[in-house]
């Protein structure tokens, strides 16, 4: 599987933490992150494709992976509370998710409940 994962400053820790918890689930996808939330995940050992930064043009580069169906999943922990430069990159890469039925997670809970459907189907595989 290809996976993206994007946060907004606010939400990096919540996001990394998120993804050590579960990070056996994804041994074996490739994971593409926007360049500062790459870094964070980097940090911790996680080994990630990074793009440009978010508000330089890498919410854009991601999103046109997901046009060209090149990403299965989206984690892009949004921070409602803070105001970004970036906005319209940002809706297109919901838009582009919704045009191409990518699910997309933006926040922790939906995050949660992604994961428990992905679980399930692993089990189910077995
Ligand atoms: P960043 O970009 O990981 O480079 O901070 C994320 C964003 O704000 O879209």
């Amino acid at each position: 599987m290809n996976i993206a994962l994007i946060a907004h400053d606010g939400k990096k820790p919540e996001l990394v933490s998120f993804f050590l918890q579960n990070k056996k689930l994804f041994l074996n996808s490739n994971i593409y992150a926007t360049a500062t939330t790459g870094s964070h995940l980097g940090n911790v050992g996680i080994e990630v494709n990074k793009v440009l930064s978010g508000p330089l043009g890498g919410d854009a580069q991601i999103a046109a992976l997901i046009a060209e169906g090149k990403i299965d999943l989206v984690f892009f922990f949004r921070d409602p509370l803070g105001k970004h430069p970036h906005e319209p990159d940002v809706q297109m890469l919901m838009r582009l998710c919704d045009v191409h039925n990518v699910p997309m997670a933006t926040n922790p809970a939906a995050a949660r409940l992604m994961l428990s459907a992905l679980k399930g189907q692993l089990y189910d595989e077995k």
